[in-house]
């Protein structure tokens, strides 16, 4: 598959991996955004946020399990970190394979622009 983020899974591409296991990866945003920007995504192929069934609770869960793993290692968790997973054009999704943001280290604007 043509996929960004699955050839970074299958490691076609180099990506500065924070973590891994069978589920997911975590890896440095290219493009960052704030001190700490790392993105989360599942190894399974899923697009959109709209995408996503019952079956893909658990990993949806776990996503979010890891986000807070990296926060707490990278000494953001306490201070504050915001998790954004965008959705198509108007969010300004740009990869399509789901990915939670993972932003911190700095002060957080809302409402986001
Ligand atoms: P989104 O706009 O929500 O789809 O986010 C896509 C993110 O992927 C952007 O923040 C990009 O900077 C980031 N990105 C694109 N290509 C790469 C890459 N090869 N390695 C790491 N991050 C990337």
């Amino acid at each position: 598959m043509d996929c960004l983020f699955c050839r970074i899974a299958r490691k076609e591409i180099p990506a500065k991996i924070v973590y891994e296991d069978g589920l997911v990866l975590a890896f440095e945003d290219v493009n960052p955004q704030a001190p700490v920007h790392v993105l989360v995504i599942p190894k399974k192929h899923i697009s959109t946020s709209l995408e996503i069934s019952d079956k893909d609770d658990a990993l949806i869960g776990y996503m979010v399990q890891a986000a807070n793993k990296i926060a707490r290692e990278r000494g953001i968790a306490e201070r504050g970190f915001r998790m954004v997973m965008n959705c198509n054009k108007d969010a300004g999704q740009s990869v399509f394979h789901i990915h939670m943001h993972v932003l911190g280290g700095r002060l957080l604007q809302w409402p986001p622009g």
